[in-house]
């Protein structure tokens, strides 16, 4: 079985929409990358995004660099 990982760098680094440096998300417009503040201003379509996201990824790392803060698996279980 292949599995989908996906790694999302928590470093702060500039919105696709807005441009403020902040630690972002792919649920822009085409998965772009956008902070939370622009995630709000379109809150149905972003979730929708999220949760096609989050279906398609088996495990989902959150890294500061090299460095895992987070990760997030297929079952569902958050691990900090
Ligand atoms: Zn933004």
């Amino acid at each position: 079985m292949v599995r989908r990982v996906v790694i999302i760098d928590v470093r702060p680094a500039p919105c696709a929409l807005c441009g403020e440096r902040a630690e972002l998300r792919p649920y822009g417009p085409g998965n772009a990358l956008i902070c939370h503040p622009c995630m709000g201003r379109d809150e149905a379509a972003c979730k929708a995004r999220m949760y096609a996201f989050l279906e398609e990824a088996d495990e989902i790392y959150f890294k500061e660099g090299e460095r895992t803060v987070g990760m997030y698996l297929f079952e569902n279980e958050v691990a900090r």
